[in-house]
């Protein structure tokens, strides 16, 4: 039976390019389809209605029509447009670093409705103003699964020994902990806290509600946020383009923090 003409989609719009003079080319990531990308013709024009309800970071129900080559988006309804993450430089920012794994990690239509559920629960726990770090470390940990790259943080990669509570490593290109005695042959290994591997496993077995519930010192949380990027940027062979402009504001905060403790 040929597929209909027309469909409707649930989606959440996670990347957006020019089209000739006021069309745009847009990434979709949805519940049934995974990632497609559609036309959205005149949306770039001042009096277009679609353009609100195709905004980057929206979460949406569009209207398709299927093309030969691309579809078309003929409308499109909010259904949260998450203000809050478009109101504020760093959450914005936090919510693109989502939105930018989410597009790299996937081919186009796959679908995996779990790690649809994931980002949209991503994008209202970044709205609830809590600890954004340990959003984006839960995020990337769910991912991880949800792609097939779960690193394995319970026991050595190598002899397969249950890591004992103490200071171990992890190595990106093994794809998780090593003991002691066995990353003294790996050169590239990144050292963890006991604190570091409580804190990952608990973030890696648990939901959200569970998982949001941790107080994580500014220490750990760096340390934790290294190791994450850089097993990420290992899996992906580059770096994460919003991970940069992350930094960047990060930064310019504590620049603006500190001026404001000790004015120059
Ligand atoms: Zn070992």
């Amino acid at each position: 039976m040929p597929k209909p003409r027309n469909y409707q989609t649930e989606s959440i719009i996670i990347k957006k390019i020019k089209l000739g003079e006021a069309g745009r080319i847009l990434t979709l990531y949805t519940p049934r389809l995974g990632k497609i990308q559609a036309v959205a013709k005149g949306v770039r024009r001042p009096r277009s209605k679609l353009a609100g309800h195709l905004e980057l970071l929206t979460h949406s129900l569009v209207s398709l029509a299927r093309g030969r080559n691309i579809d078309t988006i003929t409308g499109s309804q909010t259904i949260n447009s998450f203000l809050p993450l478009k109101s504020d430089l760093q959450l914005t920012s936090y919510a693109l670093y989502a939105t930018e794994l989410v597009n790299q990690f996937t081919a186009d239509n796959i679908e995996n409705y779990p790690l649809f559920d994931l980002l949209l629960e991503t994008m209202h726990n970044l709205c609830e103003g809590g600890d954004n770090e340990l959003v984006l470390r839960y995020f990337e940990l769910h991912l991880l699964d949800q792609v097939g790259y779960r690193p394995q943080l319970q026991q050595c990669v190598s002899c397969h020994s249950i890591l004992k509570p103490t200071t171990n490593s992890f190595c990106p290109s093994a794809g998780g902990m090593l003991c002691s005695n066995c990353s003294q042959s790996q050169p590239l290994t990144y050292l963890l806290s006991v604190n570091a591997q409580k804190v990952l496993r608990l973030l890696q077995n648990n939901d959200y509600s569970i998982a949001s519930r941790l107080e994580i010192n500014p220490e750990l949380s760096h340390q934790l946020e290294m190791v994450m990027r850089n097993y990420l940027k290992y899996l992906l062979e580059k770096e994460i383009k919003s991970a940069v402009w992350l930094d960047t504001l990060r930064e310019q905060t504590r620049q603006e923090t500190l001026s404001q403790i000790a004015p120059p």
